[in-house]
């Protein structure tokens, strides 16, 4: 195990609790620092402060996990930082018509870059540090043990596999234990809200589904009967069943990936001969393959009656953050134009680097330019499965408001 010495002045995040450590806030480091390992992490006074994950090639040197000085540090902690937070998710294993959410939420569980999913009798992780990649086999036998799955599928994640320096790779365990599988084997099936839907192995988006919107799409359906919604950004088609669900007179989505707009009709389907959405569903839906930034401007004024908006990550990172306001203000302004009079929009951001102020500023701004009075209905965030640490801001990725657009 490493020492670690946070320089002067830079020890105020870490001793709030803050799980980012960058190499330029270390002082020293002994003995000389080789591979990956665990560190002990003092002030430049020696006072200690937390136990963390040192590793050169990671784009955040140090992660700190643990500020519990009487925890040993090791395989046994990370085990049981991953069975605690499956246990916090317990009223989620008994709900009568979901079984899909998240188990592990990276740092705001302690285990930084890792995301576990549960979906069905599957499970599914994200991978997107080193530190998780290092402890997958030991944190994978453990949710073994707990909750013994068919199966747990581990993807990277794209967007940080140069930046931590970690292989593309699909990795899978069974009974604890690494395994081959067949790239065809079957999509796993799970329920949320009574909405039945597959992800396919292996491919698909993040981990196939993104569960974070589960309340976000129970809630649309409270708007959604009676109206002509577009689904913009719709990837597979969560907001999409949920409106045919409620009663919505058409669904129009739009993405850019063709394979996901095949996927939703095929879960449409599968819904409608379920009964789990009302008979005529597939009728009211039609999919488009299209930049959606661009399709808004071409469609029709007035048509819709409500719209869901869920774009992507703009901001990446705080850099990027200016640009993507921009972004997300022209989408927004463009959709209160086109609206209906008196139509709701259910609006998202999903970047970490904007904060719910921002993005409240962002709405005022594009709401001024188009020319439009906005009330806001309900505030929006990730269900309690995607907690938000307090001491870890970036935790709060996923907001969003329902807004009723005046004119
Ligand atoms: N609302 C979805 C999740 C959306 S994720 C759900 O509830 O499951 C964001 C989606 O935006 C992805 O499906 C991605 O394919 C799509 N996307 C990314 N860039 C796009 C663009 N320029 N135009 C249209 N779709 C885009």
């Amino acid at each position: 195990m490493y020492r670690i010495t946070i320089r002067e002045g830079k020890d105020k995040a870490p001793r709030r609790h803050h799980p980012w450590v960058f190499s330029g806030a270390i002082e020293n480091i002994e003995p000389e620092a080789t591979d990956a390992d665990w560190a002990e992490v003092y002030t430049h006074t020696g006072l200690f402060i937390a136990y963390g994950w040192y590793d050169e090639k990671s784009h955040i040197t140090l992660r700190l996990i643990s500020w519990n000085r009487k925890d040993r540090p090791g395989e046994d902690l990370v085990r049981r930082l991953a069975r605690e937070a499956v246990a916090r998710r317990k009223p989620f294993f008994s709900l009568p018509d979901t079984t899909a959410f998240r188990l592990i939420h990276g740092d705001a569980d302690f285990l930084p870059g890792l995301a576990v999913d549960a979906y069905g009798r599957e499970l599914r992780a994200v991978v997107s540090s080193r530190f998780a990649a290092h402890f997958l086999p030991a944190i994978a036998a453990e949710l073994d043990s707990v909750l013994h799955p068919d199966l747990l599928e581990a993807v990277t994640d794209r967007q940080f596999a140069s930046l931590e320096e970690l292989p593309e790779r699909i990795r899978h365990f069974r009974s604890g234990m690494e395994t081959r599988e067949d790239e065809n084997r079957e999509n796993a099936r799970f329920i949320e809200n009574g909405i039945w839907f597959e992800a396919a192995p292996g491919k698909g988006q993040k981990s196939g589904f993104y569960c974070d919107q589960r309340d976000n799409r129970r809630i649309i359906e409270d708007y959604a009967a009676g109206r002509r919604v577009l689904d913009l950004f719709s990837y597979t088609g969560g907001f999409t069943l949920h409106a045919l669900k409620a009663g919505a007179l058409s669904v129009d989505a739009v993405d850019s990936s063709e394979s996901a707009l095949r996927h939703l009709l095929y879960q449409v389907h599968l819904n409608e001969d379920r009964n789990a959405i009302p008979t005529g569903s597939r009728e009211k839906v039609t999919t488009t393959t299209a930049n959606a930034f661009e399709w808004i401007r071409e469609s029709e004024e007035g048509k819709y009656g409500m719209m869901i908006l869920d774009p992507p990550k703009l901001a990446k990172t705080k850099g990027a953050l200016d640009n993507a306001m921009k972004a997300y203000k022209d989408l927004n302004r463009v959709a209160m134009l086109k609206i209906a009079a008196g139509g709701i929009i259910a609006t998202f951001s999903c970047s970490g680097a904007m904060s719910r102020s921002d993005f409240q500023t962002m709405l005022a701004w594009a709401a001024a330019d188009a020319g439009v009075e906005i009330q806001i209905l309900r505030t929006l965030s990730a269900g309690e499965d995607h907690p938000v640490r307090l001491s870890f801001p970036e935790s709060e990725y996923l907001k969003g408001f329902v807004i009723r657009v005046l004119k």
